[in-house]
């Protein structure tokens, strides 16, 4: 299909899902991460065995890639600046210059008002007496939501203040060593539902979207997808051409995932956004003409990008997060997994992380059926297997 070599920083699960696509189009993937990593169980071609923040490792990568890109937004952007002007022929896709952005969520968040993308109201910090002037002086009141600008993922980096006394606590929990420019402020946004769309661009520019779904946020982690989401076809478009847009004044190819807001009055804001596949793109491996995952290596190599339309009437995916740690807390993990075998329409992803811990993202179970309905009686049947469910 092409003959050039992709080079992926980073070996986690979203890696390890775009190594299926890839070798059904003969395609060859370098992952960068240390051995045994879940992409690079199921690698057929090489891998560059390090930590993808090695800048000497990415130099590494590069000399045997044509096309370099990312599974996690968390890398050495400075690092691939230098790796591009040393291998001119490197393309790096989607470019440094839109991970800068993406990664620094402040950033993010001042980028998109630049362009003037629909987002929740923030500020920027540094100590309590400027929260207290943020919530007391400038409208935002409590809750409001400490965030951090960098690094944060899974809820791991925001923290909820609810009153002046957990002011002080919330900046050591996100900010332990005091560093300058670490945490920012976002207004408490009362939303109906959280909406995610998937936007994928291709190096000419040609743009695809897929439907609308609605992600289910358990303790800030993803729980469960919906698709489509449920709710007025109206909302459903809006969600997607304010996704389309977000996208639109971001650069290079590659699939994104666009989170967003759903307020009672109709409003919908752009939460965040993620420069690669996307949790709430894992359904579109079984429910979608194309997945997430090929779609992205389509983009960043300039094929013709595939259809986004859905093959099934419904579909929803279940998280299978870790209930404990080790190997007890594995057997436990796994019941819903062994549950779904019954289930007619479930798909088990489990992604070879070599040791289970509580709240680590293990595999996911994807659920199709002709109706929605269908679906949520699939899901309710999983969720009994699963903490504070009947079995
Ligand atoms: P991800 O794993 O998606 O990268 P993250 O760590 O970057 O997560 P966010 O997406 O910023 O975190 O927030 C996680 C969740 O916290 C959101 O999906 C939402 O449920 C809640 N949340 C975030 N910001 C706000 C806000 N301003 N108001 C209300 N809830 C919020
Ligand atoms: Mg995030
Ligand atoms: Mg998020």
């Amino acid at each position: 299909m092409d003959k050039k070599v992709i080079g992926v920083l980073g070996g986690g699960q979203l890696g390890r899902m775009m190594m299926e696509p890839a070798n059904n189009l003969n395609l060859k993937v370098n992952i960068l991460d240390a051995k045994g990593a879940p992409a690079t169980q199921v690698q057929v071609s090489d891998h560059v065995d390090g930590d993808f923040k090695d800048e000497a490792k990415i130099q590494e990568l590069a000399k045997k890639c044509d096309v370099l890109t990312m599974e996690i937004e968390h890398v050495n952007c400075d690092a691939l600046d230098r790796v591009a002007k040393e291998n001119p022929n490197i393309d790096i896709q989607p470019t440094p210059q839109t991970v800068r952005i993406i990664q620094d969520k402040f950033l993010q968040k001042e980028h998109l008002k630049n362009f003037n993308i629909p987002i929740p109201e923030y500020a920027s910090v540094t100590d309590k007496q400027s929260i207290l002037d943020i919530v007391n002086n400038k409208g935002f009141g409590y809750p409001i939501m400490l965030k951090s600008r960098k690094l944060a993922y899974d809820g791991r980096g925001n923290t909820v203040i609810n009153n002046e006394s957990e002011i002080e606590n919330a900046i050591k929990t996100l900010n332990p060593t005091g560093a300058d420019n670490a945490l920012y402020v976002e207004k408490w946004v009362p939303y109906k539902k959280e909406l995610a769309v998937m936007v994928a661009r291709s190096k000419s520019g040609n743009t695809v979207s897929y439907e609308t779904v609605e992600t289910i946020q358990k303790d800030n982690i993803c729980h469960i997808v919906f698709a489509p989401a449920q709710i007025d076809g109206l909302i459903q478009k809006n969600a997607k051409a304010i996704a389309e847009q977000a996208i639109a004044c971001l650069y290079g190819a590659g699939i994104f995932g666009v989170e967003m807001f759903y307020l009672e009055n109709g409003e919908i804001l752009v939460n965040e956004i993620a420069p690669r596949p996307h949790n709430s793109g894992h359904y579109t491996i079984e429910a979608c003409e194309t997945s997430q995952f090929e779609q992205h290596i389509r983009a960043i190599l300039d094929l013709p990008l595939g259809s986004t339309k859905m093959r099934v009437g419904a579909a929803a995916m279940v998280n299978i997060l870790g209930t404990g740690d080790g190997e007890e807390g594995l057997a436990d993990t796994l019941r819903p997994c062994q549950a779904s075998m019954t289930i007619p329409g479930a798909t088990v992803h489990l992604y070879g992380k070599r040791e289970c811990r509580k709240g680590r993202k293990m595999g996911h179970i994807t659920v199709t059926a002709d109706t929605m309905p269908e679906v949520v009686e699939k899901v309710e049947k999983l969720l009994e297997y699963m903490p504070n469910g009947k079995k």
